[in-house]
């Protein structure tokens, strides 16, 4: 997770939910009545710059002028009555100016090893508090949860502000819109880099109780989306019959999807359930779904009709609840949360002013890729003549026309020639314990291609421990600590599943590793953003097999693999469109109602349906694309899964274009976090985009006939 407003990073990343564990936010905002920064700025401010600016010029010569103009005018941005009035603010700025190198150059060196403190120290307390929910050790406590829960580094963005290290900061280097790192980017040293890193860290001055908006709203949207569940056996088709088993209790929208794609093996009723579950999807995007039959086990609900009626079985202990029966619509609630992430996503915006909305945040920050060029790499995989040809192999495979569902084909499967229990035999043999593994990192890493010197050396620097959940990876934030690598160790041993996650959680400590250590600067410790951390990581987890000593599995084993992904960028790309129109039809209508709100969703839903969709599936107005969870409370997420696609095959193709791993991969994770598409250039000769993952699924199409 990452908490953008503070200064703390912290490096977990997890393998179930690859793309997610970095980016949830911390956005919040409630709303003064204020619009731009202008009217947050003290009265005497323009007179007190412009006296500032002659007086400074004249003591360091004409050479310094654009330092001066530029920090005055960062300074001014963000300074706040209760700062300090005029004296205040122009002592601080003679001061705190650096004219001239040497003195910039010590700053510089200062700010960067202190913040490497702070936040390897941060992390570290962080790191340990969570250590018992985090690790195989025993009962949990209740007050080991408030540990885990709680976070040293919340305020120490305030804290700076407050303090005026930040705007120590903000006096002496540069702030950059991302235009500026996109165009000049590539002609900056490595120092340029990190000074624009190290402004960016106090980019927006976010209030206090605007953060605690956002983080509330986050956490009511995440609570709504948490209890929307549909009990399954209370179902009924057409002929009054019930599909699906008693007590399963499926979660919007992920349970129900997943369910589509289990039904593919059932197959003499998966169809129908297929179908059912659909009607329900687009009973929630269009809320006419009966609000009585949102997690409640008391209640038989025709999806078709829409009709109600008091359950006729019971499958659950929960009592009945006095909820009167009716067929009464959910009243909009999911759009009139979404409005709430809005709304509240809205209040930061006069205090981020190098990128005022929330768009431009997730865009031009996090992403660091620019909007337009995200939708466009997203078209071009939409409308790729590829994706015919897929949806008739699927047709052939399926042996009937294509449905809507459909996009949720799961029949792409690498086979093995080993059972799930053989694997499972030989990795317990193998490694009986955790220690068993740590022991053999080394090794593992020169079969990947690193040489003995530098196998042993990362090896150095990851620690292994049993893990109480699946396992994930810890960075460090700092070079005096090390990489964790948690995994789960059962009491037989590591089974294959275990294995198979915990090399590709090496594969992110490796990167740790080297991108934190063997970079010039702290500052730039890190990848571009979490996509490319998870593609580093699966480059190692492809490889799992002949890590074992087993044959690397088959090209027609690899295609399945391909168009699988291909598929899953196909489906992810469209709700990346709608997820991205509705949050900018929502900034064009901030008046809007919940229900313009769901009008305009389900409107939009349509459009991309009926642009990339509609052709392949045989059917038109198809509402699915909506029916993502995320898009209601992950503030404009959903974009990151279909550029992580792209970004995993442009990598997996570099590596085999290269040969040894090892050397190449080490190359790549040193560059640090600049933009993603400088680093891809670096990395493969292009930019970021969708290429590699055509030319592979063009292959795999071959292949796999
Ligand atoms: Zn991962």
């Amino acid at each position: 997770m990452k908490l953008h407003f503070t200064l703390l990073v912290i490096a977990i990343v997890c393998v179930t939910q690859p793309l997610l564990s970095e980016e949830i936010l911390m956005h919040t905002a409630p709303a003064p009545a204020m619009t731009s920064t202008e009217s947050i700025s003290p009265t005497w401010m323009n007179n007190s710059t412009s006296k500032l600016q002659t007086e400074l010029v004249a003591k360091y010569a004409d050479q310094q002028r654009p330092r001066i103009e530029r920090g005055l005018h960062q300074v001014a941005e963000f300074w706040r009555a209760d700062d300090g009035d005029e004296a205040a603010f122009e002592e601080f700025v003679r001061t705190n100016f650096a004219g001239d190198q040497a003195t910039l150059d010590t700053m510089f060196n200062r700010f960067q090893s202190l913040l490497e403190q702070l936040d390897g120290h941060m992390h570290e307390i962080n790191r340990e508090f969570n250590q018992q929910s985090d690790l195989d050790l025993g009962p949990v406590l209740p007050f080991d949860e408030v540990f885990a829960g709680y976070d040293p580094s919340a305020h120490v963005l305030d804290d700076f502000f407050n303090n005026k290290l930040a705007f120590t900061v903000l006096l002496n280097f540069p702030l950059t819109t991302l235009d500026e790192r996109l165009k000049n980017g590539p002609n900056w040293t490595p120092r340029q880099w990190a000074e624009t890193r190290l402004a960016q860290r106090f980019d927006k001055r976010i209030p206090a109780e605007v953060n605690l908006a956002i983080g509330q709203a986050g956490a009511e949207s995440a609570q709504y989306i948490a209890q929307y569940n549909i009990w399954m056996y209370h179902l009924l088709d057409p002929q009054g019959q019930r599909p699906f088993p008693p007590k399963m209790r499926l979660l919007s929208h992920w349970n129900l999807r997943d369910e589509i794609k289990a039904d593919y093996s059932d197959a003499q009723n998966g169809l129908a359930k297929q179908r059912m579950i659909q009607q329900v999807m687009e009973r929630i995007v269009t809320q006419t779904i009966p609000q009585v039959v949102i997690n409640n086990p008391a209640v038989d609900w025709n999806p078709y009709t829409n009709q109600v009626q008091p359950a006729a079985v019971k499958d659950s202990d929960a009592a009945p609840g006095n909820r009167p029966i009716t067929n009464a619509p959910e009243p909009d609630t999911r759009y009139a949360t979404l409005l709430k992430t809005y709304h509240a996503s809205r209040k930061a915006d006069p205090y981020s002013p190098t990128a005022p909305t929330l768009i431009d945040r997730r865009f031009q920050e996090d992403r660091e890729i620019p909007e337009a060029r995200v939708k466009a790499m997203l078209e071009q995989v939409l409308s790729s003549p590829l994706v015919e040809q897929t949806a008739k192999l699927i047709q052939t495979r399926l042996g009937r026309p294509l449905e809507p569902f459909d996009v949720w084909y799961n029949g792409f499967r690498p086979g093995s020639q080993y059972t799930e229990a053989q694997l499972d035999e030989m990795v317990a043999k193998k490694y009986p314990t955790a220690e068993a593994y740590q022991k053999d990192i080394p090794n593992l890493l020169m079969k990947l291609g690193f040489t003995p010197d530098r196998a042993r050396y990362i090896a150095n620097n990851i620690i292994v421990d049993p893990a109480r959940g699946s396992g994930h990876a810890m960075g460090s934030s700092m070079r005096s600590e090390k990489a964790h690598l948690r995994t789960r160790v059962e009491k037989t041993g590591m089974n294959y599943k275990g294995f198979n996650i915990a090399v590709h959680e090496m594969g992110h400590n490796v990167e740790q590793t080297f991108s934190l250590n063997d970079n010039d600067y702290t500052l730039l410790q890190g990848v571009p953003n979490t996509a490319f951390t998870e593609a580093l990581a699966f480059v190692f987890q492809g490889h799992d097999l002949e890590l074992l000593g087993l044959p690397a599995p088959d090209t027609k084993s690899q295609a399945e693999k391909t168009l699988n992904d291909f598929w899953g960028t196909y489906e992810i790309a469209g709700v990346a469109l709608v997820d991205m129109g509705v949050w900018h039809w929502m900034y064009d209508h901030p008046q809007a109602t919940p229900k313009q709100l769901e009008e305009a969703t389900v409107q939009i839903s349509k459009d991309i349906w009926n642009r990339y969709y509609a052709s392949v599936f045989h059917k038109k107005d198809v509402v699915l694309l909506g029916v993502y969870s995320h898009m209601i409370d992950s503030f404009l997420y959903l974009p990151d899964y279909p550029i992580g696609h792209m970004i995993a095959f442009q990598i997996e193709e570099q590596m085999k274009k290269a040969g040894a791993i090892g050397p190449e991969f080490e190359r790549m994770a040193k560059m640090g976090r600049i933009t993603p598409d400088l680093w891809m250039e670096r990395a493969t000769g292009r930019p970021v985009g969708p290429e590699a993952l055509l030319e592979a699924t063009k292959q795999a199409l071959a292949a796999a006939r």
